[in-house]
């Protein structure tokens, strides 16, 4: 049987995780701010040196919980990789931004999905708020210091060439200046290493 929402939140909420996004049996998981960075760095995947510490904390995380709730897990990576970019429009809780990546209602452009969890019986509907893109004075559109990150898309090899450089240190240390800009993003409490750490495995 599918346990409550509640049950689910409250079990993601002991691993660092929040729902994120609910369709049908499927439950969406992301990082519960503030503080998931504090415990993600003490996990012994950060810890043993090796690589995709995010990934391989994810899938011993979620597989966990799946397996103490009676659900399937589901990876935006890998052998179990599910399409999570059309499971975060289908939940209602994000959006595409008009600089073409996911806005999500309470994380912005910040938004990042670690995991899934899916049961055989889909979950009753929980309200959605409407994009936050409207009304919206756009900042996201606007904000790049290069211009690489406009409504007209996304230029990676100027952004890479950007952040490589000392212009870019801002970028590289404290994560991309146009997700920064987003109001919504402004709201969530991500540790700015977080975003450091992201932009470094960009960067490759
Ligand atoms: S800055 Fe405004 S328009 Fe851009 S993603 Fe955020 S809410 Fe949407
Ligand atoms: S990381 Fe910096 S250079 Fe790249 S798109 Fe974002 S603001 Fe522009």
């Amino acid at each position: 049987m599918t346990p409550d929402l509640s049950e689910i939140e409250a079990a993601a909420a002991h691993q660092n995780l929040a729902v994120v996004g609910v369709t049908g049996g499927t439950v969406l998981l992301g990082p519960l701010e503030p503080g998931f960075w504090a415990a993600f760095t003490k996990s012994p995947e950060w810890l043993d040196g090796q690589p995709d510490p995010m990934d391989r904390w994810s899938d011993r995380v979620i597989s966990q919980l799946a397996d103490g709730l009676g659900a399937d897990a589901l990876f935006p990576f890998g052998p179990k990789a599910g399409n999570f970019l059309q499971l975060a429009l289908d939940s209602g809780t994000a959006w595409s931004s008009p600089v073409g990546m996911l806005v999500h209602c309470d994380a912005g452009l910040m938004v990042s999905y670690r995991g899934a969890l899916v049961f055989d019986e889909a979950l009753p509907p929980v309200a959605t708020p409407g994009t936050p893109c409207i009304p919206c004075e756009r900042p996201c559109t606007t904000a790049c210091p290069i211009g690489a990150l406009t409504a007209d898309g996304y230029d990676i090899p100027a952004c890479k060439a950007h952040i490589a450089s000392p212009a870019g240190a801002d970028c590289l240390e404290n994560g991309c200046l146009a997700r920064r800009a987003c109001p919504v993003s402004q709201t969530f409490a991500r540790d700015p290493a977080q975003s450091g750490y992201h932009m470094e495995r960009f960067l490759g």
